[in-house]
């Protein structure tokens, strides 16, 4: 098993509560277990959607989730006021800082305030030794990925696995928020899960 002792120790210092599971399959279980009942609020994440969790907490929760609800924009916007909120990171340093990038800012908007809960989703593979190295992989790796992903006409999906910095009309990152602690106005919980996750 990956060995999360370091940003374990880190992060719980920096005041979040913290979990370790081997698969996605049972971090998902135990959140479809902690969640009943309440209004769930999910951001654009392919860690999230891999864990099969809409569809499980939909059964016995409100979930609101603009990859699976039209209009995506309300979806966004009502997924801003739920009591919980789930998401991954695009990296984790091994001593605790968590970046993010967005290009809507809905996902790192809910990072910030506005739940009661947020629980952070992370693979192993987010796992970075620096902070220095987790702004990198956030910009260079976990972005570029992002605009293959949705075909956007910008120079990390058309030339190349890295980011340009550009200014192009469908640039996907335009925001990018380091957690240095929790907010002081919501719980947080990070799962760390010994699998390859997201990108
Ligand atoms: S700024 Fe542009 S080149 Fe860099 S990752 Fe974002 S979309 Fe790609």
């Amino acid at each position: 098993m990956f060995d999360f002792t370091t940003v374990e120790k880190n992060l719980k210092a920096r005041g979040y509560a913290v979990r370790v599971y081997a698969t996605l399959k049972e971090a998902a279980d135990y959140l479809d277990g902690a969640l009943d009942n309440v209004t769930v609020g999910i951001g654009g994440s392919a860690t999230v959607k891999a864990s099969g969790l809409y569809d499980r907490l939909s059964r016995h929760n409100t979930v609101i989730w603009h990859w699976m609800q039209e209009p995506a924009a309300q979806a966004r916007r009502n997924a801003m006021d739920t009591a919980a909120y789930l998401t991954s990171v695009n990296a984790l340093a091994e001593s605790g800082e968590m970046v993010s990038i967005d290009g809507a800012g809905n996902r790192i908007s809910s990072m910030l305030f506005g739940h009661e809960k947020i629980y952070f989703l992370v693979g192993r593979n987010k796992i970075t030794p620096t902070y220095e190295d987790a702004i990198w992989r956030a910009r260079n790796v976990a972005a570029p990925k992002r605009a293959q992903q949705l075909n956007a006409k910008t120079p990390c999906a058309l030339e190349g696995n890295r980011c340009y910095d550009c200014k192009s009309p469908e640039r996907i990152c335009r925001g990018m928020v380091t957690l240095w602690s929790p907010m002081s106005s919501m719980e947080a919980e990070v799962l760390l899960i010994d699998e390859e996750l997201g990108l």
